[in-house]
């Protein structure tokens, strides 16, 4: 890169470390014509997906709309807030992951509801009816007929789980 003293254009390096634990990589350049040294920092950039709503609009990812729809599902359920951070996360980088420049906002709403449905059956009951729009009251009876056919698929989070297994064995 140009050198910020004289604009020079060739610069060689003369160390290089990560930083910010592993996230970043600090580079010390040295001007090969006037010898000034200065410092780079290089991070990978990380694009979140524009939102294409349903109406065909489309807007910026909104971390905090994503978020006030977590907490509304889970509402008074017993998770920690350190859960919801997680999931949240992880919802982000599986949107990023993509890789996509663009992304419906229905494929948002299934990340939600896969998360939830590991974290919290009442809140992913809660928010599949709310973005599902269930059509009657039987396709909703279905959804949770379904749910609780399902055997749990999360084996690590059983220690804070009150599902009942009474009928498992
Ligand atoms: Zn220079």
């Amino acid at each position: 890169m140009r050198c910020p003293f004289c604009s020079f254009e060739d610069t060689k390096v003369i160390d290089s470390r990560l930083v910010a634990e592993g996230g970043q990589v600090r580079r010390r350049r040295e001007c090969l014509s006037c010898s000034e040294r200065f410092t780079t920092y290089e991070a990978a950039e990380l694009l979140m997906p524009r939102i294409i709503k349903q109406n065909g609009s489309h807007e910026p990812f909104n971390e905090a709309k994503m978020r006030s729809g977590l907490m509304r599902a889970l509402e008074k359920r017993p998770v920690s807030l350190e859960k919801i951070d997680a999931v949240a996360s992880q919802i982000e980088h599986e949107l990023q992951a993509t890789g996509e420049r663009e992304i419906s906002s229905l494929v948002i709403g299934e990340l939600v509801m896969n998360q939830l449905k590991l974290l919290d059956q009442v809140a992913y009951v809660r928010f599949a009816s709310v973005y599902r729009d269930f059509k009657d009251l039987n396709e909703f009876r279905d959804e949770i007929d379904r749910l609780a056919k399902e055997p749990a698929e999360d084996g690590e989070s059983t220690a804070d789980d009150e599902r009942s297994t009474d009928s498992v064995s």
